[in-house]
């Protein structure tokens, strides 16, 4: 199977690919996922940090991960589709949110993280 992976946002303007990387994908439940994502947890795939390559109108929000380094969340400019995250404790890694892949469906996310912090209406089950 190709490591490719490509996807991008909403309205179109941003698009990107990379390679997936050999660490795990997760699922996450923790405040800073769902604030970003608009629901209660974030689907998140791993991508080869140097194989990474974005084009068009997106930003970057710096925030204190976890860990209290920094973390930063980037979107499209225009439509705010959530796109990727990355630490500086990763550099080797940034990770892409499931909601924009080209193929979601062929990905499934192997850990859950922060199951503590889940909404009542949202249980943090891998089997679903
Ligand atoms: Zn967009
Ligand atoms: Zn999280």
């Amino acid at each position: 199977m190709s490591k490719g992976i490509s996807g991008g946002c909403k309205c179109g303007a941003v698009r990107y690919r990379g390679e997936l990387s050999d660490i795990s994908s997760f699922r996450c439940y923790c405040r800073d996922c769902q604030q970003l994502t608009g629901t209660g947890h974030s689907e998140m795939f791993p991508l080869v940090a140097e194989t990474f390559q974005l084009e068009g109108p997106s930003r970057e929000y710096q925030m204190a991960g976890g860990s209290g380094q920094p973390t930063w969340s980037s979107f499209c400019s225009t439509c705010g589709s959530p796109l990727t995250r990355r630490s500086e404790r990763m550099e080797h890694c940034l990770y892409v949110h499931a909601s924009s892949l080209d193929e979601p469906e062929k990905h499934k996310p192997s850990r859950i993280l922060y199951a503590d912090a889940a909404q009542p209406w949202d249980k943090p089950n891998l089997d679903e």
